[in-house]
């Protein structure tokens, strides 16, 4: 049986990144940039106004005899369209905030620094003194041509969304998504419209790993179920070979019935099949073929955790992130973990931020079969293996489940 992290460093020694592929700037949401993004332009392009006001010399904003100076008025600069004339010494220019500044003008005095005799008045009194630059958003203030401004392996969430529209990428080159297949085993097992029926139960695991998987940004193809026997098995493998990742739960234990581990090594190869952690030791990685193969375990919440654990960072891996793993907080346990367990032991359990400390909440009986332990947690309590108990109030490392990966 090998450790957590071992199983990890296995696992990811073994993944990849995938190719590069365009997309146009929406779909770009949640992929991974595959190149660095260098501005071809200045931006801002032009200087302009950051504020409607007038343009016009600095110098010309000095009182005069102890009297605010007063400047005619030679005409208007809408935002999207350029002055047709200069600003000379004694006059001023209306202008809209994201104008470009009239040639002459050095500076811009907002509107409620001055005061027009009436509305359509020529001459415009200046009610304050301005600096050289006043209101004025220089070219390239932003971003300098030739300037690299993302990185190849970010994350393209809605703010880099907004950056590329600036810089003009209509489409971008990503890495293209895992196509993952998700496949159920064992007779028991019957889909979520089906009536019971004495001995058996719904399928959870595939549709909570579709919806994980989705969730980690690859695009999910959900098999259905394969029956417990070595023929059922071999003709869903044959499709799911034509993905890049394969996700299957239950039959990889020790049961007579656990035939996964028997299709693996026929037609490719296991790398390990046990892990020293609860829930969730049957874990089996290896390739069907070319294809890495993740055998998560049939309890639902050893399924929903070890995906956590080691499905989600294949899939980053595999969408040429380059952050893999989740952050941890030092938590204060209120309520303890009092059930010794010699593995590494990963509670769910409920974590805020109360009174200056992160204080964490276990979601009540953890067995690997109780679903309703999966809701509401936010983070797994990490339990060192050898028997440790956490006394309430004890601290403990926990992984937060919905802060992004550092
Ligand atoms: P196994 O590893 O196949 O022995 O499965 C372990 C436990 O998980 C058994 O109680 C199974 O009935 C249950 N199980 C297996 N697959 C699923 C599934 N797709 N949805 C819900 N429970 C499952
Ligand atoms: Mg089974």
């Amino acid at each position: 049986m090998i450790s957590v992290e071992e199983a990890l460093e296995r696992i990811l020694a073994e993944i990849t990144s995938l190719n590069v592929t365009q997309v146009s700037l929406p779909e770009a949401l949640g992929h991974v940039l595959a190149e660095d993004v260098i501005s071809q332009e200045d931006i801002p392009p032009f200087a302009n106004s950051a504020m409607d006001g007038f343009a016009l010399l600095s110098q010309d904003s000095q009182p005069r005899d102890g009297q605010p100076p007063r400047l005619h008025i030679t005409g208007e600069v809408a935002a999207g369209y350029v002055a047709d004339h200069a600003v000379e010494a004694g006059t001023a220019m209306r202008i809209m905030t994201g104008a470009p500044v009239p040639p002459g003008a050095d500076a811009v005095i907002q509107v409620e620094l001055t005061r027009l005799e009436g509305p359509e008045s020529e001459w415009v009194e200046i009610l304050q003194t301005v600096e050289p630059g006043n209101n004025i958003r220089p070219a390239g203030e932003d971003m300098r041509r030739g300037q690299t401004i993302l990185l190849r392996r970010t994350e393209i969430g809605p703010w880099e969304i907004g950056v590329l529209a600036t810089l003009g990428w209509a489409s971008v080159p990503v890495i293209r998504r895992p196509r993952v297949a998700i496949l159920g085993t064992g007779d028991e097992v019957i889909d979520v419209d089906e009536p019971l029926r004495p001995g058996k139960i719904r399928n959870s695991n595939s549709y909570l790993l579709e919806a994980a998987v989705q969730r980690a940004g690859a695009e999910p193809r959900r098999l259905g179920v394969a029956r417990d026997t070595v023929e059922s098995l071999r003709e869903k493998f044959a499709e799911a070979i034509q993905c890049d990742l394969i996700i299957t739960s239950g039959g990889v234990s020790v049961g007579e019935f656990d035939l996964v581990k028997n299709i693996m090594t026929e037609q490719g190869a296991i790398d390990f099949w046990r892990i020293n952690m609860r829930p969730g030791k049957p874990v089996a990685f290896g390739h069907l073929g070319n294809v890495p193969l993740l055998g998560l375990p049939g309890n639902p919440v050893s399924a929903a955790v070890t995906f956590e654990l080691f499905g989600r960072p294949v899939i980053r891996k595999m969408l040429g992130d380059a952050h893999l793993v989740r952050s941890q907080v030092d938590v204060v346990v209120e309520d303890g973990v009092s059930e010794r367990v010699m593995r590494r032991h990963y509670v769910r359990a409920h974590v805020e931020w109360r009174d200056g400390r992160f204080v964490a909440h276990t979601t009540g009986n953890q067995g690997s079969n109780i679903m309703t332990s999966l809701l509401n947690a936010n983070a797994l309590l990490i339990v060192p293996e050898g028997g440790t108990v956490i006394q309430p109030g004890d601290t403990a490392k926990a992984i937060m489940l919905d802060w992004p990966e550092v």
